[in-house]
């Protein structure tokens, strides 16, 4: 492949210098370390990652139990009732959910039933009490009953050795109501992953300040530590470090030894003060890469004391859409996530989207759903700068390496924003 991409002579990069997102990722995920999972209990397990499958050791329902308010009967006794001549039978007791003094039924009798109580002895169908009429001791049935009618069945939830939550699946609040119920204590569980964030930049103050001349709130330091959370990862915020080389590397070395990962955001690019791959060599080791795509060319790659460390461009949408590239990936990799990538979905390009040469274009787009098809359009300028527009965003619509002009019409993968 040859070619040049880039608007002006600063920015001119041959195709043949690039590596591609893949390669790129690959390293990064080359780079991860292995973790051990932790038993949590499974109230405190909502939100990670299951380490191993989990399978039931219980029948859900484990008894068989009512599902209405009503009359546990023989279904065979009602078989000639109807609305003309109804059968009349004699209530012999009454059951409750929690009751474990239950009657047993012959033919020719019911029992009143609540919903959730077993299934007494002798009886195989619930009829629902607003189709029956009658007093307190006898009471009238209009109509026959299919045999085991409104009767919950042992395992029909849940069956021993039945699988509860897979492996690599994120807990979600009804995956804990599943183990729960199925009395389970515990779960092995993979760590959440300690990221440290760091913003580097000489012109950022912090965002409760009020910039001087010439500088700048940090915004990538609080977004990346918030998108560091929203992938199921522990942040720890290193604050903002000055571009010099001492600062840099007292910040990365003090670090280190609670992090799993670094994500440090600016002095990745060709600035004179772009210091950080220099810092990162002297500690380890190092890569810097251009990488085929746009926004989020430059790229930086390390490992100091085997924590890696991961370099993002400094402008908040490249910074984002890198994020959501290489980082999201890698943290739910951490985390042993089956599901590595976020959703996509298929969605018609509403009007037309440009994409340099040799370059995958990440552009940010709005979806609706309208006569039952996905659209995506733009949410406005694609300037790296543009921080509003990453808020408007519901996904990335992808324009592959070889596609310069997508026409209005013209279906493209959108990344989703959301889990
Ligand atoms: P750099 O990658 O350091 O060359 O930065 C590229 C652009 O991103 C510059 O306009 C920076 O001012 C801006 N930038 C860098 N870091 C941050 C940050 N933490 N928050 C907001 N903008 C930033
Ligand atoms: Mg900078």
């Amino acid at each position: 492949m040859s070619g040049f991409v880039g608007r002006g002579r600063h920015d001119v990069v041959t195709a043949d210098e690039m590596t591609s997102v893949e390669d790129h990722l690959d390293a990064l995920l080359d780079l991860l370390p292995q973790t051990d999972p932790i038993e949590l209990r499974v109230l405190d397990s909502v939100g990670l990652v299951l380490a191993e499958d989990v399978v039931s050791r219980v029948s859900l329902p484990a008894f068989p139990n009512s599902a209405m308010d009503g009359y546990a009967v023989v279904a065979s006794d009602l078989s000639d009732a109807s609305i003309g001549q109804p059968v009349q039978l004699p209530v012999i007791g009454e059951i409750a959910a929690g009751d474990s003094d239950i009657p047993q039924i012959s033919p020719g009798r019911c029992v009143r039933i609540m919903t959730g109580a077993p299934i007494p002895v002798g009886a195989d169908t619930v009829v629902p009490v607003e189709t029956t009429s009658g007093e307190h001791d006898r009471v009238s049935f209009h109509r026959p009953y299919t045999p085991g009618s409104n009767v919950r069945r042992v395992g029909e939830d849940l069956a021993p050795g039945q699988p509860l939550v897979a492996a690599g699946r994120r807990i979600t609040p009804a995956d804990v109501a599943l183990l729960a119920n199925a009395g389970q204590v515990r779960v092995p569980c993979n760590p959440p992953p300690r990221v440290v964030v760091l913003a580097t930049g000489d012109e950022l103050v912090p965002a409760d300040q009020t910039p001087g001349p010439g500088q700048i709130r940090d915004g990538n330091g609080p977004m990346i530590a918030a998108l560091v959370r929203q992938a199921g990862a522990t942040p720890f915020s290193g604050g903002i470090v000055r571009d010099d080389r001492k600062a840099l590397m007292y910040a990365l070395d003090s670090n280190l030894g609670h992090a799993d990962l670094v994500v440090c955001t600016g002095g990745a690019s060709a600035g004179t003060r772009d210091l950080l791959p220099e810092v990162i060599g002297a500690l380890g080791e190092v890569t810097t890469a251009k990488v085929a795509m746009q926004p989020g060319m430059p790229q930086i790659l390390g490992r100091v004391r085997d924590v890696p460390i991961v370099g993002l461009p400094g402008n908040p949408v490249s910074a984002f859409v890198s994020f959501e590239v290489f980082v999201r990936p890698a943290l739910r990799t951490m985390q042993g996530r089956r599901d590595v990538a976020r959703p996509r979905v298929r969605a018609e390009v509403t009007e037309t989207l440009t994409s340099p040469p040799y370059k995958r274009s990440f552009l940010r787009v709005r979806l609706a759903h309208t006569e039952g098809r996905w659209t995506a359009s733009s949410t406005g300028g694609q300037g790296s700068h543009l921080v509003s527009s990453i808020a408007l965003a519901d996904g990335l619509a992808i324009i592959p390496e070889d596609v310069t002009t997508v026409e209005p019409g013209t279906q493209v993968d959108v990344q989703l924003l959301v889990d």
